[in-house]
């Protein structure tokens, strides 16, 4: 329900939980982070209240990089293993997804047929799994693999510990906007999440994908053509 990503020199643990309060009104059963330190994928989630995780994640970590969701769930009941993030196989790869991928039984099918394990019960798990079965170091053509495959409503904001400076993001018929920072970048599902970091926003279209570094974003179209994106200032307040 709600999606929150950040990159640059902050706590990232911080400007997650913080951002995703900032979209509670929308209403949620669950919360998680996935965040890469020390390069490793560390991963917390938890159904229940937002302070809950707050909690568990207050001052443990400071990784510079990660994601974050609020769940508002519908495929697979309110649980700890339906919270979002969800893993590949490896465990490198972590998705955060709003949205409802309508063909998922099929390509679950399909994954297990080839070896792939699920921990839970949510339509959302067979994205990490496409695009583990798709990644051959390039991110950015999985990711275009992966979406060609799914049918239905996406945000999406993954990371993977093999790109330790990286964030890639996707959507179709579920918003997503990038926030445009100084030396430090942003993604979310609504701007109240980044408002107070950032006026300066990129709004994603459908069907595109796109890649975000602390310094820069780049971001492509479904048939892989490089798109120059206006930047947009908000002119409300927080
Ligand atoms: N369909 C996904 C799930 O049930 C995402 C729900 C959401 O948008 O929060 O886990």
């Amino acid at each position: 329900c709600g999606i929150v990503g950040y990159i640059g020199p902050k706590k990232a643990s911080e400007i997650l939980i913080d951002g995703l309060a900032k979209l509670e009104y929308r209403g949620y059963d669950s919360a998680g982070i996935a965040m890469l330190e020390n390069g490793k994928v560390i991963m917390e989630k938890k159904e229940g209240r937002l302070s809950k995780l707050a909690d568990i994640v207050k001052s443990k970590y400071d990784a510079n990089i990660g994601i974050g969701h609020t769940r508002w769930a519908t495929h697979g009941k309110p649980s700890d293993e339906n919270s979002h993030p969800h893993f590949d196989c490896s465990k490198k790869i972590a998705v955060v997804h709003n949205g409802i991928i309508e063909n998922f039984h099929q390509l679950k099918e399909e994954l297990k047929e080839d070896g792939h394990q699920f921990d839970s019960e949510t339509d959302t798990e067979v994205i990490p799994h496409l695009i583990e079965e798709y990644y051959n170091g390039d991110m950015l053509e999985a990711l275009q693999k992966t979406i060609k495959r799914l049918d239905g409503s996406y945000a999406l904001v993954v990371i993977n510990q093999d790109k330790p400076e990286e964030i890639f993001c996707a959507r179709k018929d579920s918003p997503l906007v990038i926030g445009v920072g100084q030396g430090e970048n942003f993604v979310a599902s609504d701007i109240p999440a980044i408002i107070q970091h950032t006026k300066e926003t990129i709004i994603l279209d459908d069907g595109e994908i796109a890649k975000i570094t602390k310094d820069a974003v780049e971001i492509m179209d479904l048939p892989g053509n490089n798109v120059e994106k206006e930047i947009l200032k908000v002119d409300w307040d927080a």
